[in-house]
């Protein structure tokens, strides 16, 4: 796949972005943009990287596995380093491979997948994914499964940093889902809440959100066609 974006299509959308943050109630001292880069070339990690968005997403343990080193060996002396956080789904095989690259594990769902992590990266930040749609296809735990995953998280000496969702694939209004998930984190006195990707920040960030995980690219609409 090509990449298509330019410098100045991304500083564009990085302002879109900004400002649906800010209407949304946000700012972007509370909320923390996750520029998501699967599937997306070295080229689009270094857009990212040069407008200071220093957290970036990955899927795929194989993908984070040759991009990584590969965007590392582009950075000019001094530029900071990306965050790499982890936010598909994780089997137990997959984490040792990464371990060593990823900042922030945005998708416990189960104790084992927790103990392969304290394992590998003793310490490590994690976020616990609940399913807060109740679709029976979607990762992430339970609503009433988050103290105990939390609690065993802890214990095997993780830092538990907070929740992630995903909010509803069907086009329901995403609100219900993000409220349950902030309600939860604070019931469990936990900061972070990673909620909120293109479709749905808006409403991600009104209820709470510190941490939107947004592609690198847009849907062309029917008012770029317009324009074009
Ligand atoms: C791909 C992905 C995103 C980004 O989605 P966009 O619709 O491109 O903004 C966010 N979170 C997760 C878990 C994803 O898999």
């Amino acid at each position: 796949m090509t990449f298509l974006m330019t410098a100045e299509d991304f500083r564009d959308r990085w302002q879109e972005l900004r400002d649906q943050i800010v209407s949304a109630g946000g700012s972007l001292d509370r909320v923390r943009v996750v520029a998501v880069t699967k599937t997306f070339p070295t080229e689009a990690a270094l857009l990212a990287l040069g407008v200071g968005l220093l957290d970036l997403g990955e899927n795929y343990g194989q993908e984070l596995e040759s991009k990584a080193p590969r965007v590392a060996a582009l950075l000019a002396e001094g530029e900071p380093s990306p965050r790499w956080h982890f936010i598909g789904g994780l089997q137990r095989n997959k984490v040792k491979r990464i371990a060593s690259l990823v900042a922030l594990w945005q998708t416990v769902d189960r104790v084992e997948v927790a103990g392969e992590i304290a394992s590998r990266a003793p310490g490590a930040a994690v976020l616990i994914q609940v399913n807060t749609t109740d679709e029976q296809q979607k990762s992430g735990c339970q609503p009433k499964a988050v103290a105990g995953l939390v609690d065993a998280a802890r214990t095997l000496g993780l830092d538990v940093r907070g929740l992630m969702t995903i909010g509803p694939t069907d086009g329901l209004d995403p609100r219900p889902a993000f409220a349950a998930l902030r309600a939860l984190a604070d019931r469990h006195g936990l900061v972070e809440c990673s909620m909120g990707m293109s479709s749905d920040i808006a409403a991600a960030v009104a209820e709470g959100s510190t941490m939107v995980r947004v592609g690198t690219h847009r849907e062309r609409s029917a008012h770029d066609d317009a324009r074009a």
